[in-house]
This record gives C-alpha cells, structure tokens and sequence, in this order.
C-alpha cells in the first residue's frame, strides 16, 4: 500500500456511547475517556445538560430532537456518522442512559456495519433502572418483584396492533418499566386497570433522574395521572409501576 492509499483508506471509528441517566459521576470510566479524546460527539437531548457542560462546543454537534416531535431524522444521524468516520474521525454517538435501550443502538450498528465502518458499543447506565433507583425505588424486590418489564409508553395502548401488550405485563406480577411514558400515563394507567390490575397497585414518576432538577410523583394506578399533572411532571421520565414503588416510603427518610 502506498503512502497516499493509507491516507484515503484511513477510516476513523464510531463509538455507540451510552452517558449514563445524566449525572457525569454516572459516565462509565470509558465513556469518560472517549468523550475526552474523540474528534466529535454527535449527541442527543438525554446526554444530559451536565456531561455536554463538561465538553468543548466546538467538537459537539447536536443530532437529537428538535422541539415537539421535529426531530433529526435518523437518516441523517446514520450518514454524518458514516461521513465523519470515512474522513478519519473518532465519532462518538452519545445517547442517554444506554445505547440499545430504546435508543437505536440496534439499528445504528446496523447501518454502519453496512457500511463498513467499524464501531464498537459502549454501555451505559439505564434509566430504566437507576431512575426508580434513585429515587429510592428497586426494580426487584425479594417480596414484592421477581420481574422486571422495560416498554415504551410512546404509542396507543387501545390501538389494536399494539407492541406492548399490557395484558400481558400485568400478568407477569413484577414491575413494570416504563420509558417514553409521560403523555400516555392515563391511557395505560387506564388499560391495566381494565386488565384486572388493582387500582391501588403503586405507581411512582421520577423525572430527570439524577439530574439537579429530579422530581419524583407517588401515587397509584387509579391516581397517578392526576398526581403527576399536578406535580407538573413533564419528560424525561420514568414510570414505575408495583409494589416495589410503595417500598420507598420506608426509605425516604435516609434517602439522600
Ligand atoms: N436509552 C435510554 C432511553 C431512551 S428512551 C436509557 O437507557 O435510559 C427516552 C426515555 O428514557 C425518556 O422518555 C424517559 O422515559 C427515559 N429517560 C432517559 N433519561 C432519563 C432521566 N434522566 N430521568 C428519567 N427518565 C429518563
């Protein structure tokens, strides 16, 4: 190979990096590295104002929702990252909590192996997890949760080609995750009921978990919609429903 091919043929390498729920103390020691050394780090909104606090503006670049529902569409994210990467770019795509949880890990890794642009995958912390967590909520319990379910509560649970099947999740027993769930708590809260779950099943709504501005909502499956609007809680946040989530009243007096 000659001098001139080395250069041409130098493709860079894309990091999938999970930024953990939002804390940087929650970054993983190698998330933490990457961001440090990469050349650009395309991120989304749940990167977490903190973490982007901590690095230069001029080697981010904002890929993540623009507004209500005007996002940049995926396309777009899956070719930057393939251009970058061809001109020999470290590219770290940073996503919040971790990179395959609801997050497009899957089909980012996809494109780019079409592509034939090497990557590797960096995990990160879930909300799905720590957000219930840190609130003092565990998503297992020996008494209460040997199950635990992570859904989206993006889409219409009446609608009858529904991916979530709420039935279902009610039967299992054990806790039930929700992410994306914020707009649609009362339609899902409604349609667990009307599975047979019962009503005073405790559901609890942490908001931007781990962040300065972490809010938690308690209540139960028949009063949670009207405790979280008066609460105002707005995303990012995560629902958790079952008896794990009435186990924090015993806790909370130590919970710092
Ligand atoms: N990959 C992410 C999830 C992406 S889906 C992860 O593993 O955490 C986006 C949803 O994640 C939000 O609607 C919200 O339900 C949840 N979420 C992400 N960060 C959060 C945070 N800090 N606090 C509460 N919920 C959060």
């Amino acid at each position: 190979m000659t001098d001139e091919q080395q250069t041409t043929d130098e493709t860079g390498m894309v990091y999938l990096v999970g930024a953990g729920p939002g804390d940087p103390e929650l970054l993983t020691v190698k998330a933490k590295r990457l961001l440090n050394e990469a050349d650009i780090i395309l991120h989304d909104k749940l990167s977490g104002p903190d973490i982007l606090a901590q690095i230069d503006e001029n080697r981010l670049e904002d890929v993540g929702t623009r507004g209500h529902g005007d996002t940049t569409p995926q396309s777009y994210v899956n070719d930057r990252m393939v251009e970058l990467a061809r001109a020999g770019k470290e590219v770290v795509r940073l996503k919040g909590g971790d990179p395959t949880v609801f997050g497009r890990g899957g089909e980012e890794m996809a494109y780019l192996a079409d592509a034939g642009v090497p990557f590797e995958v960096v995990p990160g912390i879930t909300s799905a997890i720590a957000g219930p967590e840190v609130a003092g909520i565990p998503v297992t319990h020996r008494e209460h949760a040997s199950t635990f379910s992570v859904v989206t509560g993006h889409e219409d649970p009446t609608k009858e080609e529904s991916a979530v099947d709420w039935e279902a999740l009610a039967a299992t027993g054990g806790t039930i995750v929700v992410l994306m769930g914020v707009t649609r708590l009362p339609d899902y809260t409604a349609k667990l009921q009307e599975t047979g779950m019962d009503p005073e099943t405790p559901v609890a709504l942490v908001e931007r978990a781990t962040w300065p501005e972490q809010q938690v909502a308690i209540g139960t499956l028949e009063t949670i919609p009207a405790v979280a609007e008066e609460a105002g809680i707005e995303p990012p946040a995560v629902t958790v429903i079952g008896d794990v989530a009435g186990t924090r009243k015993e806790v909370l007096e130590f919970l710092r």
